[in-house]
């Protein structure tokens, strides 16, 4: 039975509790204004004028037993080229497959295809469990193709490694900052 209902921004629920949607087998999808994601916005290099798009769909999985969240989100966002660290559109999106668990312990015992997702017990706005999972498929870092890229002759040295590239980044946001003004 599929229990996919597409709705308006206006006609989703503000607050939503994962738990309760697994037990019913509900799905929901929608889309919001990246502009309304603080969190999201903070990390971009220009405003969005986009929206998220996404796709939530919560069961029992029929193998673990375990209570899940099949998240599917998609978004254009404006980011900076690491190689020429010119503007680019980079779409981002992905499905995470989240487990619902009541602990840090529970958590850590999870399958490897899971996303622990720690319930609170209280309901959560939806926008805010939305971006969540938009910063947790948001790549570190933004590349043109190597036919499109400026500077696609010059080397990138952090091919590898998020922490390496985590450690890359500071610098290109300083010389982001200068050339923005
Ligand atoms: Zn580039």
């Amino acid at each position: 039975m599929d229990t996919l209902c597409r709705l308006m921004p206006s006609e989703l629920p503000e607050t939503i509790d994962p738990m309760r949607l697994a037990k019913i087998g509900k799905a929901l999808s929608g889309s919001y204004d990246l502009h309304q994601l603080a969190r999201v916005n903070a990390l971009l290099e220009a405003d969005p004028g986009g929206q998220v798009s996404f796709r939530l769909k919560f069961s029992r999985d029929d193998e673990s037993r375990l209570f899940c969240v099949v998240v599917e989100l998609e978004a254009m966002l404006p980011m900076v080229c690491q190689r020429c660290l010119q503007p680019m559109q980079r779409q981002v999106g992905g499905i995470v497959n989240m487990a619902i668990v009541s602990n840090e312990a529970e958590a850590e015992s999870l399958p490897a295809q899971f996303e622990p997702y720690i319930e609170s017990g209280v309901s959560v706005k939806l926008q805010d469990f939305v971006e969540d999972e938009l910063l947790l498929v948001m790549p570190l870092v933004a590349l043109h193709g190597e036919k499109t890229c400026p500077a696609a002759d010059k080397p990138i040295e952090n091919k590898s490694g998020r922490e390496r590239i985590a450690k890359v980044n500071p610098f290109a946001e300083l010389k982001n900052l200068k050339l923005r003004k």
